[in-house]
């Protein structure tokens, strides 16, 4: 058996040291089918001026803190857009935002 297929592709703590998601792009966290009260727990200052999605400081989600790559958290995980509930670690998003952060595909040893 591979490494990777030895990881459980729903196992989310990786991302807990990566976040290349949420700065990959302004067009990422956008809000989709979300309901006006799901949208209403989420800090006015941390979403767009247009109401769009998630604010944005560059490429990078506002509600991002810590250090891509290296230790992240989502200030906003319980009721994060449903675009980031999708994105699966392993997933074609997640593996084009790590190759886009300059990381190694995920599920694959770093060494
Ligand atoms: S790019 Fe993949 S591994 Fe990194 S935080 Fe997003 S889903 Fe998790
Ligand atoms: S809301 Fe959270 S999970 Fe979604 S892009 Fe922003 S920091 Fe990442």
């Amino acid at each position: 058996m591979s490494a990777a297929a030895a990881i459980d592709p729903r196992d989310v703590s990786e991302c807990q040291s990566c976040g290349a998601c949420c700065g990959h792009s302004t067009a990422w966290p956008r809000f989709s089918l979300e309901s006006d009260d799901e949208l209403a727990l989420i800090p006015a200052a941390l979403v767009a001026e247009d109401l769009s999605g998630m604010r944005c400081d560059g490429n990078r989600c506002a509600a991002l803190s810590g250090e891509i790559g290296k230790a992240v958290t989502c200030r906003v995980y319980a009721v994060r857009p449903i675009v980031c509930r999708d994105c699966l670690p392993g997933d074609d998003a997640c593996q084009m935002a790590r190759a886009a952060a300059g990381m190694g595909k995920w599920g694959e040893p770093s060494g």
